[in-house]
């Protein structure tokens, strides 16, 4: 039974939520729960159909970082000369990937890794707490483990690296411990196979792992019984302007008109925005996952390990194993590239050589992240009144979902947000008219 923390019924608004992803259906949950009259419309039959379907399925509350880092330019460097670069990027650069790299590569300096890695754990660390708001408001089941997340280390210079990252989390009370490759096997027995090549890790305890389409779907269902009406197999075409207010949302099914809009197309949110004016820097930083069966349990993973070097994940998510990772720069190209498949099976092998059942049939996938340069998603209002965004969670969707499904609806609700907003918006492209954004 969802408990309903209706603030005001006087205050309830129709609410139209484009986009059914993990982003979409939280913010949904959220909003129903502060007593809206909601709709939710997506081109998929389903909720969670694309970016939000096969992710690694870690909820990384601690190992919450930006992809643009100090070390990042270098390590783009070595992974090009290595030829096993988990960084992709398509030779026949289009204006968009070029935008992109130059604000990402803006941002690789130790001051915006600081300030973009807070306002991340900031999202993060409330994000746990929504999650947990939801487990206790009702039972709901998505292969969630609660037993941390360990980072490996293949260098000990990695570990001297990553001091400055602890005192950041210290900062947001997160946990984190340096272990050495004998208390890694303690808490991930299986990689006992990679003993010899492991220079240790840090294990962030309070890491959770799951299944995000799973999830998705027990949020849908809760939903309908919440009176959320969901417009699957429903094309959004444009948003329609009256004045300074969105007006409806034009889709392949007619108008759809409310009071309040909320976009969470992902990756596309870019476009739907740009034809009123707003430019948002969201680019689709494209990600792959194989899954496979569990062959043996002791020498599977139990939780989500990171192996940073070679950028996957690898995530126990029941009696399966999820390997994701790869940044393939090549815009809206949903290309499934075999030689991404090898490496995540390569990347699988050097680790838990035997804890899964190899075959032909694993279940190869793609998505676009929906990236922001500073890797900090964007969550607020607009200069259009009645028009709010929930977008930009890049490489983090699922972990903050539903903290930022929470403080939207509170925004738009008019309850004082529980975390700060500083930096979260989109205000923070220095915003100066409908149509400027100033990167610098
Ligand atoms: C390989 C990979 C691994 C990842 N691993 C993790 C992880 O371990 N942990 C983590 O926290 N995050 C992870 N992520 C990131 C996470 O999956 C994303 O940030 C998240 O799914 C984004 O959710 P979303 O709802 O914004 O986008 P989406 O899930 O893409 O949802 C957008 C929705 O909009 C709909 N839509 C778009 N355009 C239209 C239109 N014109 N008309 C109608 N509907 C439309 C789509 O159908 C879709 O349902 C990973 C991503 C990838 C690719």
């Amino acid at each position: 039974m969802v408990k309903f923390a209706l603030y005001d019924q006087n205050y309830s608004m129709k609410v139209v939520v484009l986009g059914a992803g993990i982003i979409g259906t939280t913010s949904a949950y959220f909003l129903a729960k502060n007593g809206h009259e909601v709709t939710v419309i997506d081109r998929q039959d389903s909720v969670s159909m694309e970016t939000s379907h096969a992710n690694a399925g870690c909820l990384s509350y601690g190992f919450t970082s930006p992809w643009a880092s100090p070390g990042l330019p270098l390590n783009a460097l070595k992974w090009a000369l290595t030829g096993r670069s988990p960084l992709i990027i398509n030779p026949k650069l289009s204006s968009e990937t070029i935008k992109f790299l130059f604000r990402m590569y803006k941002n690789c300096n130790s001051l915006s890794y600081e300030i973009n890695k807070s306002r991340m754990l900031r999202i993060a660390s409330y994000s746990q707490k929504a999650l947990l708001e939801i487990e206790n408001d009702f039972e709901i089941n998505y292969e969630q483990r609660k037993q941390g997340s360990l980072q490996l280390f293949w260098d000990t210079k990695e570990i001297d690296k990553i001091a400055k990252d602890i005192s950041i989390l210290e900062k947001f009370n997160i946990q984190s411990k340096i272990l050495d490759p004998k208390e890694c096997i303690k808490v991930e027995p299986a990689l006992k196979y990679a003993k010899n090549k492991l220079a240790g890790g840090i294990h962030f305890k309070n890491d959770f792992t799951g299944n995000c389409y799973l999830f998705s779907t027990e949020i849908y269902k809760k939903c309908l019984e919440m009176g959320v009406h969901f417009e699957f197999n429903t094309v959004i075409d444009s948003v329609k302007l009256n004045n300074n207010e969105i007006f409806s949302v034009l889709t392949n099914k007619g108008q759809f008109k409310a009071d309040t809009y909320v976009v969470s197309l992902g990756s596309y949110s870019k476009k739907i925005l740009s034809n009123i004016g707003i430019e948002i820097p969201v680019y689709p930083v494209k990600g792959y996952s194989i899954t496979m069966p569990v062959l043996s349990d002791k020498d599977a993973p139990q939780s989500t390990i990171m192996d940073e070097k070679n950028k996957i994940a690898i995530t126990r998510l029941g009696d399966k194993i999820r390997v994701a990772g790869m940044a393939h720069l090549t815009d809206f190209n949903k290309h499934l590239r075999e030689k991404s498949r090898e490496s995540l099976v390569t990347g699988l092998d050097l680790i838990f050589p035997k804890g899964y059942k190899s075959s032909n049939n694993v279940n190869f996938w793609t998505g676009f992240r929906p990236s922001t340069p500073d890797g900090t998603p964007i969550i607020g209002n607009t200069p259009y009144k009645n028009l709010y965004l929930n977008t930009g969670h890049g490489t983090l969707g699922w972990t903050m979902s539903a903290g930022s499904g929470k403080l939207l609806s509170n925004l738009i609700s008019g309850i004082d947000p529980e975390i700060s907003t500083e930096g979260i918006d989109m205000s923070r492209y220095s915003f100066s008219n409908k149509t400027e954004f100033n990167y610098g």
